[in-house]
């Protein structure tokens, strides 16, 4: 083996030189802060046989243990200019191995989000599976493969004939089953096919958890003859299942509401197994629901479903991670990070509701799971199926102009001939009028054409489901004197506190922020005059207390569903049920209801303030508040009963809200889209978005400065850099904000920038400065 090393000449000749295998690991906690530039650090392999994807712990610093990931395995050429004396041994193995196809996914992610690659691999492995929560070690048989060389006593032969003719698949197996299997009364004659060398004893691992996920109802459920605009959408999507690199493409399908998308999905996915090929569908994290979740379940029953999202224990997340590991279960279905699971020989990726918000990580790093989705299935050669009746841009526009992978499929009506619900614009300001005429003090937030709909409905015995996307009750706590002025602002955020009522603290009412999660209580004056306070704004709470004034209903008929009233997935679950039951008749939400529901009996949707996202500082505002009335609105008459759609809004000639009403998304596009184009923002653009926080509002401002003085400096020609600016927020949990961002034509050159950025030390993802690719939220 060359090696012209100088240290080889203080070894005698016959001596082993120390030629590893050594190793490089990415480090866990992301060691960006370790100013080498590099993304990994070199070890020896102390005989653990380590391979790439292998989690392992190795030290760091003087005293430090720290997780990582071997991405490179091999010998001396690993070096480089380091010392073998200095190289120090990898702890101990973790966890089990990370396939190859997914740490080449982590690469990417590093690479395409600006992240450190030991943060990227974090991401994808569950911290449950590495800490292998509720692992369980057991004892276990398996043949040796030999074969009896004397004669056995005729009980023991008896036994190992029986096990001979047992199929292989079952191996390795407990002792208590195995005899069982073979009708042996006692575990004796194992134990001398052990002595004799026939059988031996092995260790296998299992996970267990005490509390399952749902697995929706038990049995199994009839596939419905398809439509045949479904069948053109299976039959074409399934043209290019065919395997290999040759299989992968994205599909997007864009179906209004109700048209059978799902059942599409069902159907590919079963081409995909029918194949050998597993599958994963994403779907956003709310609509993660048994009603979902159980439909795959049911139909897949024999291939094994495995369900992740945010509620379950930490045993069971990695008790249904070992089974799609194992594969015994083939399909996925997960929220967002499921689009990581270790699924082998993988056939289709689904990415439900692929337009939503839920898909992006709002922690380092900043992934967008549905675009995570389209890499891992241009790398594994699987196909990407996107569906949405309301696409996102960036996915419309991708379909429209990479048209040699995108193709685009629709299904323009709902299935059995069902029509999309009537949408009815009303203006909150001619209702607060019409009753005021009417003789009503103060103002509602449920005008008269609302309310009149809502008695109609529930005296017809049809439910209803009203939309109210702000949490809290009061948004805005004041001085009754407009000469005072005071406002009830959060101490560590530039924001006005929310006030909520809460029966669990004394007083019944507590004020909260929305961005630094902070709460305190409400003052009984004016601190600075002293007068008395008003409240002002409308949330969801509020609402609440005046439909229960409004409609005549028993208490637990009304039902408000909000991240306040649904601590967990189990609470929000229980609604779901007694909501189809047809127990709650009337369910008031925010935008955790306008996802995925199904229900027949759903005879009124109310928008009961479209404003709310159309008011945001955002470029997306129009494109969200669409996105959200066409949901909530698919809601409505999803069966025999014609629905209604009742939209309060203060700007009833916006184009977002007037398209929604025609149900009219090509219309909408087509303005959205100009107005993208002219301001030269994304899908026109690819754009990055890099936040400096400080404690101090100059050192926030300074550290900006510096930045977009790099970006500039790094940008070819046609790279725009805006900003430094404060954020639209400009203090959160006490740190100034400041922003910049970066505009250009095309992916690539946004990594480039970024990419030689943090390669000179100068761009570091930390406490202080948060990089996002691809930014959906712009506060
Ligand atoms: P989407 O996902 O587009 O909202 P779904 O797949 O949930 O639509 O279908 C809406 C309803 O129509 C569901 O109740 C589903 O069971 C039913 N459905 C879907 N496809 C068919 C079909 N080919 N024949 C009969 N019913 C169908
Ligand atoms: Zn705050
Ligand atoms: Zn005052």
């Amino acid at each position: 083996m060359p090696d012209n090393s100088p240290q080889q000449a203080l070894f005698h000749h016959e001596e082993p030189a120390p030629q590893g295998p050594f190793v490089k690991v990415a480090i866990e906690r992301g060691i960006d802060k370790l100013a080498s530039g590099a993304d990994t650090l070199t070890y020896r392999d102390p005989g653990l046989d380590l391979r790439p994807g292998d989690m392992v712990e190795a030290p760091l610093g003087k005293t430090a243990k720290v997780g990582g990931v071997v991405t490179q395995a091999g010998g001396p050429e690993l070096l480089g200019h380091l010392s073998p004396a200095k190289v120090r041994p990898v702890l101990r193995k973790t966890g089990g191995r990370i396939p190859g196809s997914l740490l080449e996914l982590a690469t990417w992610l590093a690479r395409y989000y600006a992240s450190p690659l030991g943060m990227a691999l974090a991401t994808v492995t569950p911290s449950a599976v590495k800490k292998q929560t509720g692992k369980r070690t057991r004892k276990a048989l398996e043949p040796t493969g030999a074969e009896p060389t004397e004669r056995l006593p005729p009980k023991t032969r008896e036994v190992w004939e029986r096990i001979s003719g047992l199929d292989r698949e079952m191996f390795p197996v407990e002792h208590r089953v195995l005899a069982e299997a073979v009708g042996a009364t006692s575990v004796g004659p194992l134990n001398r096919l052990v002595r004799l060398g026939l059988l031996r004893e092995v260790v296998v691992e299992r996970v267990t958890s005490r509390v399952r996920a749902p697995g929706g109802d038990a049995g199994v459920d009839v596939a419905p003859e398809l439509t045949v605009a479904q069948r053109e959408v299976v039959e074409g999507v399934c043209l290019a299942l065919g395997g290999g690199l040759g299989g992968f493409g994205v599909h997007l399908l864009r179906g209004v509401t109700g048209s059978g998308k799902t059942e599409v999905y069902l159907r590919v996915i079963e081409r995909a197994l029918e194949g050998g090929k597993g599958a994963i569908v994403l779907v956003p994290e709310i609509a993660l629901t048994p009603q979902t979740s159980g439909r795959f379940a049911r139909r897949f029953v024999s291939h094994g479903v495995a369900v992740l999202h945010s509620g379950l224990s930490a045993a069971e997340r990695h008790r249904q991670w070992a089974m799609i590991a194992s594969g015994e279960a083939r399909v996925v279905v997960g929220a967002r990070s499921a689009v990581f699971a270790p699924v082998a020989d993988l056939g289709v990726i689904v990415v439900d509701e692929e337009h939503d918000g839920s898909y992006k990580q709002d922690q380092a790093p900043r992934y967008n799971g549905r675009d995570v989705a389209i890499k891992r299935g241009q790398l594994e050669g699987a196909t990407v199926v996107l569906g949405s009746a309301t696409p996102s841009l960036e996915s419309w526009a991708n379909a429209h102009t990479h048209s040699d992978f995108w193709t685009l499929w629709e299904l323009p009506d709902r299935v059995g001939g069902g029509v999309l619900p009537p949408v009815k614009i009303v203006d909150i300001k001619e209702e607060h009028r019409i009753a005021h005429s009417l003789g009503r003090k103060g103002r509602g937030a449920i005008g008269p054409t609302l309310a009149a709909a809502l008695e109609r409905t529930l005296k017809e015995g049809g439910q209803a489901i009203l939309l109210m996307n702000r949490r809290g009750h009061s948004t805005y706590i004041g001085c009754a004197s407009a000469a005072c002025g005071w406002v009830l602002a959060c101490d560590d955020c530039d924001a006005s506190m929310v006030l909520h009522k809460d029966g669990r603290i004394r007083g019944g009412e507590s004020l909260r922020c929305h961005h630094c999660q902070s709460e305190k209580l409400l003052p009984p004056a004016c601190p600075v005059c002293s007068r008395g306070l008003i409240r002002l704004g409308f949330g969801i709470q509020r609402v609440e207390e005046e439909l229960r004034g409004l409609v005549d209903l028993a208490s637990d008929e009304v039902e408000r569903v909000d991240s306040d009233t649904m601590r967990t997935a189990g609470h929000y679950f229980r609604v779901l049920d007694r909501f189809a039951k047809g127990d709650i008749r009337l369910l008031l939400g925010t935008q955790m209801i306008a996802k995925g529901l199904d229900f027949p009996n759903v005879r009124l949707v109310g928008v009961v303030n479209a404003d709310t996202a159309l008011s945001l500082p955002d470029f997306r505002a129009a494109e969200r508040t669409f996105q959200l009335i066409t949901q909530v609105a698919g809601r409505a008459g999803r069966a025999e009963h014609a629905g209604e759609v009742i939209v309060q809004t203060a700007s009833p000639e916006s184009d977002p809200i007037r398209a929604a009403a025609r149900h009219d998304f090509l219309g909408f596009v087509r303005g959205e889209m100009s107005v993208r184009s002219a301001c030269g923002l994304p899908p026109a653009s690819r754009m990055a978005r890099i936040v400096v926080r400080d404690q101090k509002a100059e050192r926030a401002e300074a550290g900006a400065a510096a930045l977009a003085d790099l970006l500039v400096s790094l940008s070819p020609p046609g790279v725009r850099v805006q900003g430094p600016m404060p954020c639209t927020i400009t203090r959160i949990a006490d740190r100034f904000r400041w922003e910049v961002l970066l505009i250009a034509p095309r992916a690539g050159l946004i990594q480039r920038v970024l990419g030689e950025a943090r390669a000179r030390g100068e761009l570091v993802s930390d406490a202080r400065t948060a990089v996002d690719v691809d930014p959906v939220a712009l506060m």
